[in-house]
């Protein structure tokens, strides 16, 4: 599958603001720049916007029933006032970018990491916003996997819980 199905920068971004420990502007300004992001420095006061709007994102992954997801997902794009246009900038593939009506970054990525999502959710499925199954860990991923049965953020996680499920079988016998 193609990145784009997924959402592209959008979704990505989204996941790796919530997966942020550090939420204070130079951190999030990094991310910002490494997803190439336009007008990535952001204030302090961006940057609590910005993490208090992606934190509404979270409950997203991992939703297993679909109205539910569709319906939050749906109020969340009706927050975001973005106008949506195809890019092919630089010699890319057609992709899509959200123009805000307002020159801030913090509200203009509302409506780049919920479209993103909203692309994710239609072109891959709303089962691929995943997060870890481990007990504990709030790590959010999207599935890109070819079956889509990812379960863990990553194998430390997959492992602690696999070790934890083999000892109570042993306890057990
Ligand atoms: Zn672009
Ligand atoms: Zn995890």
């Amino acid at each position: 599958m193609q990145f784009n199905t997924y959402g592209g920068t959008g979704t990505f971004l989204a996941v790796d603001l919530l997966n942020s420990a550090d939420r204070g502007p130079e951190a999030l300004s990094g991310i910002l720049r490494a997803h190439r992001v336009t007008l990535p420095d952001i204030d302090a006061d961006q940057a609590r916007r910005l993490s208090a709007w992606v934190e509404r994102l979270r409950p997203l992954f991992g939703e297993t029933d679909r109205d539910r997801q569709i319906a939050l997902l749906n109020g969340l794009l009706r927050e975001s006032a973005t106008c949506v246009q195809i890019s092919t900038h630089d010699g890319a593939d057609p992709h899509l970018h959200y123009v805000s009506q307002v020159p801030d970054t913090a509200e203009r990525l509302k409506g780049t990491t919920s479209g993103g999502l909203a692309v994710a959710l239609c072109g891959a499925g709303g089962d691929r916003l995943g997060c870890c199954a481990r007990d504990g860990c709030r790590v959010v991923f999207v599935d890109t996997s070819r079956n889509g049965r990812r379960r863990f953020c990553s194998v430390a996680c997959a492992n602690r819980v696999n070790v934890a499920a083999h000892r109570a079988r042993a306890a057990a016998r």
